[in-house]
């Protein structure tokens, strides 16, 4: 049966697959972005990876049913074009569909990534079976994508799930993100942990949300200080879109979500004690560094 490409445009990565239709990843293979350097190279580096993730998979791009891309928005899925991204400046109305059906030959797809995402883990990973899936992935950023009754929601223009920007206190820190105040964003992404972490001077220099990690797993009081008000803001973000979605199954991906445990159990052990009578289960995403390719070839068979 034929396989599907997926590829990922990421702010900091680009990456690419060949995905079979069960969901093995065939081949794949990632590069840096390097946006400042404009659409136009960034699109050509895409197409490169595209061809050599193919070559590895022993398929002619040609003989591919579709090509999935998934992006962070704004986007217009109907028309295929970066909007000018909030993680991509200056990337503007790039028609990135045309682009890849003139390079490579399938029919391609545009979606949002976090929807992607959502479609990957429901249809291939830990969201086999359930009807009703909220993701998010908690990295640089923090992005998010829905299946409600079984199908992808998009939203009235396409941009729904931006679960990230749920507002976890009215008036507080500046989101990156959207420029609002509050988001959860602010709090809890891997950017925002290591800000939050110099500010209040428990690292120095320019540490990583992993830094932040090891000092936590190290006992570092400050940093655990810093850690439980993370998961609190986690908390209250969770909460607020469980009670919108009520869905079985919330997964989370992304770098923050290695922390392992020292995310999942505080959080779980949060959202029982703030929503009591909710059964939605908080598990991490399988799809790992892969998820976005996934996601995209996910996307791709649903066009096809
Ligand atoms: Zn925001």
């Amino acid at each position: 049966v034929e396989s599907a490409l997926g590829l990922d445009i990421g702010g900091t990565k680009l990456a690419a697959g060949v995905v079979a239709p069960d969901g093995e990843v065939r081949s794949f293979a990632a590069t840096a972005t390097h946006r400042e350097q404009g659409p136009a190279a960034g699109i050509a580096r895409l197409f490169d990876l595209a061809r050599k993730v193919c070559a590895e998979a022993g398929v002619a791009p040609a003989d591919l049913v579709s090509t999935g891309i998934g992006c962070g928005g704004p986007l217009d899925r109907d028309a295929g074009m970066l909007r000018e991204p909030l993680h991509l400046p200056g990337w503007r109305d790039v028609p990135v569909t045309a682009l890849a059906e003139r390079e490579l030959g399938p029919p391609a797809t545009l979606d949002n990534d976090g929807t992607a995402a959502a479609l990957g883990e429901h249809r291939f990973g830990a969201g086999r079976g359930v009807d009703n899936l909220v993701y998010l992935t908690v990295s640089t950023g923090i992005g998010g994508g829905l299946v409600l009754r079984g199908q992808p929601y998009r939203g009235a223009s396409g941009n729904a799930g931006e679960l990230g920007h749920v507002t976890v206190e009215r008036g507080g820190r500046r989101c990156r993100g959207c420029g609002r105040r509050g988001c959860l964003e602010a709090y809890a992404s891997g950017t925002s942990i290591a800000e939050r972490a110099v500010e209040a001077g428990v690292l120095c220099g320019q540490p990583t949300a992993a830094d932040v990690v090891a000092a936590v797993r190290a006992g570092d009081p400050g940093a655990t200080a810093l850690w439980d008000s993370t998961v609190d803001a986690m908390v209250c973000g969770v909460a607020s879109i469980v009670n919108a979605f009520d869905p079985e199954l919330v997964v989370i991906g992304g770098g923050v979500s290695r922390a392992g445990e020292l995310l999942f159990d505080p959080l779980r052990a949060g959202l029982r004690a703030e929503l009591p009578d909710v059964r939605a289960r908080v598990v991490p995403a399988l799809g790992g560094d892969r998820v976005g390719v996934v996601g995209a070839a996910a996307i791709a068979f649903e066009e096809r």
